[in-house]
């Protein structure tokens, strides 16, 4: 048997293609580590339209009941990872998960993005024991602790936030000499006295025994270094695309993004349709990648008719 797609991906970009093609009676395989996408960790999503407050883990639930709700039209596969795509001489694609091979017509592409690491000396010796990569999961682990959190972005800033309750002191370390993230944000930042600010500065490594005691910067103007006594890091430095299944078969840009042409979500590859924070939108928030999602099946819909 033929797919007309197999979409991958478990976020908001997946469901929603998932919910879209259901309604379209494609022939469909969802596959999925897991529901919910990134944002399952946040405490409050203020921007989620039609909700004006959900917890991460509540709009998850609610993508997995409305994706559940078609489980008769659409054949799901959760938990299941996708380990391999190949594309064919005849234009279809062939989809690896484990042992088992699928054939479909179109593949939608929606694997999302996973954090940027430092690659600093001590930052994988201390995961997880001190170096962090969610403040929401982990702030309360750093009670009365002294912290860095490294980032002068959103991902930086709503992390001083998360830390605000628990943590002592909070260092906040960026490369530019100024923040980048929502100007609310900052406000409540820079208003608080427990945090520092250290511009134009770059982590050089992560220090510890058993735990982190340290973190070492050098400061991008004077080049001098300089180290921090705390307890914990929170690396807060963005996200990496989950694109290395396509890597080879379309087209990915410096920072190895699918390329997609955002009016229809197509990309380089016939029948392979990207969406979310996996391809080169400017903005990766939950909107947007249900928004192109739903271009991306749209179009693969129209596609398979074209190609039958
Ligand atoms: C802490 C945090 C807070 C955020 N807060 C907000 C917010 O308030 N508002 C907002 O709009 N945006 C927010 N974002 C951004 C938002 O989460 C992303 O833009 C959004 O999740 C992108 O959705 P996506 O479906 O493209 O990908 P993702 O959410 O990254 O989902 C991709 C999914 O695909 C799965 N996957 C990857 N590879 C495979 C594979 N090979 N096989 C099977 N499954 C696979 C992944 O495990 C994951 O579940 C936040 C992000 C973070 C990290």
């Amino acid at each position: 048997m033929t797919y007309d797609t197999i979409i991958i991906g478990g976020g908001p970009a997946a469901v929603a293609a998932g919910v879209y093609a259901a309604r379209k009676q494609m022939k469909t395989l969802f596959v999925a580590d897991q529901i919910g996408g990134q944002s399952i960790v946040s405490d409050g999503i203020a921007n989620w339209i039609g909700d004006k407050l959900i917890p991460g883990a509540f709009l998850a639930q609610k993508l997995k009941e409305h994706l559940e709700e078609y489980k008769d039209d659409i054949e799901l596969k959760v938990p299941a990872r996708v380990e391999n795509i190949s594309k064919n001489d005849d234009g279809t694609f062939t989809v690896m998960i484990g042992e088992d091979s699928y054939e479909t017509k179109t593949v939608i592409l929606t694997t999302g993005g996973r954090h940027r690491k430092l690659n600093v000396p001590g930052e994988e010796e201390f995961n997880a024991r001190g170096v962090a990569y969610c403040a929401t999961c982990d702030a309360p682990f750093f009670r009365d602790k002294d912290v860095a959190v490294v980032g002068g972005g959103n991902s930086g800033l709503e992390a001083v936030v998360d830390l605000l309750p628990y943590a002592q002191k909070i260092y906040l370390l960026a490369r530019r000499d100024e923040l980048r993230g929502d100007p609310i944000t900052q406000e409540t930042v820079l208003g608080s006295e427990k945090v520092e600010v250290l511009y134009k500065t770059n982590t050089k490594e992560i220090a510890g025994e058993k735990m982190v005691n340290g973190l070492v910067y050098e400061s991008l103007e004077t080049g001098e270094e300089f180290t921090l006594d705390v307890n914990g890091v929170f690396v807060e430095i963005g996200s990496v695309p989950n694109s290395d299944l396509v890597e080879g078969i379309v087209d990915l840009n410096d920072h190895k993004e699918v390329v997609i042409d955002h009016k229809m979500c197509t990309t380089s590859c016939p029948g392979l349709f990207a969406a979310g924070d996996v391809t080169d939108a400017t903005y990766k928030q939950n909107n947007v990648a249900v928004g192109d999602a739903i271009k991306a099946v749209l179009t693969a819909y129209e596609y398979v008719k074209k190609n039958s």
